[in-house]
């Protein structure tokens, strides 16, 4: 049984390790166990540092889809060099004391471990929030109901959101949304050439309520690491959906928040990269989403831990949301121009 896990989903055994390493700093819970052929596989999320829901918090989410493999090796590893850091870094330490860090980095461990995209019923686990797309969506890619033997399957209407997206909104919404400012980062891999970061929408073209923050967070990492390669925009420059788990979330969010902030962003590693300099990888199903080589492998991981740094102390050191009018009108004019063609027909 173990020597079945370890060669079809390593990750989750490397987790499984690595929580045996937590200290009482750290609180672990199984989401849920989902069964499927003879095994039962752990959801895990672990939350380490304050205790106060309402402390800022930074949260990774990893493995939504079962082949981008990436996802979960990026997550694990910050999750990693934490550990090692929580046993003489002070400074962390001190970070922790008054914030959080939660990780979710296997959220579809049956899609891991039978390589799909899917889950064990088939359904896309980004297709199958509650939500419906206000645009005309990509044929097939953009969620459908017409079956699950057809990939983006979004699941039957009746049978509501999969138990790994349900445990995982229960859980955010219960140790995420309270806190006074959060950002979620859902780390994916796609057929591209760049590092894609995105904000919500993806059901809609419009501007989230937040896209000038959004601004603000850009210049932010623009100032600060003035050589990133990560692109930032709505996710709906590239393609609108339905059933967005981010979407979803943000609108819970927005439609109950008092003065909280809740920013969820999604990484999409480009795995174009990987695929010029290795073009046989594209023969296998996970080469086409992770690079295969351990040297690219390990260039991905180290290339992203500066950046999910810069992500806690933006939530612990917030005063980048909060702007004078004066600014906000400049920023706002700004992303309207950048992201949204000029459009100020703008709700918020
Ligand atoms: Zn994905």
């Amino acid at each position: 049984m173990r020597k079945v896990l370890e060669s079809r989903i390593p990750e989750l055994v490397e987790l499984e390790g690595l929580i045996e390493k937590l200290g009482p700093e750290a609180r672990v819970n199984v989401l849920a166990e989902i069964p499927y052929e003879d095994h039962v596989f752990p959801i895990h999320s672990i939350e380490i540092g304050s205790e106060d829901p309402t402390s800022p918090c930074f949260t990774m989410v990893g493995g939504v889809h079962g082949l981008e493999r990436i996802g979960s090796m990026v997550v694990i590893s910050t999750l990693r060099t934490v550990i090692e850091l929580l046993s003489w870094d002070q400074t962390l330490k001190d970070r922790l004391a008054h914030s959080r860090l939660i990780f979710v980095p296997i959220l579809n461990p049956v899609g891991m471990f039978r390589r799909s995209r899917s889950n064990g019923n088939n359904v896309d686990l980004m297709r199958n929030a509650p939500v419906f797309s206000e645009e005309a969506t990509r044929f097939l890619y953009g969620g459908h109901r017409l079956s699950p033997k057809i990939p983006f399957y979004r699941g039957a209407l009746a049978d509501g959101m999969e138990v790994e997206n349900q445990v995982l909104f229960d859980f955010l919404k219960e140790r995420v949304l309270p806190a006074k400012v959060s950002i979620c980062l859902d780390v994916h891999s796609g057929f591209g050439a760049d590092d894609r970061l995105w904000f919500p929408y993806a059901r809609t073209k419009k501007p989230f309520p937040y896209f000038v923050e959004a601004y603000a967070f850009r210049e932010l990492l623009n100032k600060t690491y003035p050589n990133h390669a990560y692109a930032v925009e709505p996710q709906s420059i590239q393609y609108t959906t339905h059933g967005d788990f981010w979407d979803y979330l943000f609108d819970v969010h927005f439609e109950n928040k008092t003065d909280q902030f809740f920013f969820p962003l999604t990484l999409e590693l480009g795995s174009w990269k990987w695929i010029r300099k290795n073009p046989k990888q594209i023969l296998g199903a996970l080469g086409v989403f992770n690079p295969i080589l351990p040297h690219r492998q390990a260039r991905v991981l180290r290339d992203q831990k500066t950046f999910m740094d810069f992500l806690h102390r933006a939530v612990l050191s917030s005063d980048w949301i909060k702007m004078n009018d004066e600014q906000r009108n400049i920023w706002r004019f700004e992303a309207l121009n950048l992201w949204f063609n000029g459009s100020h027909n703008v709700a918020c």
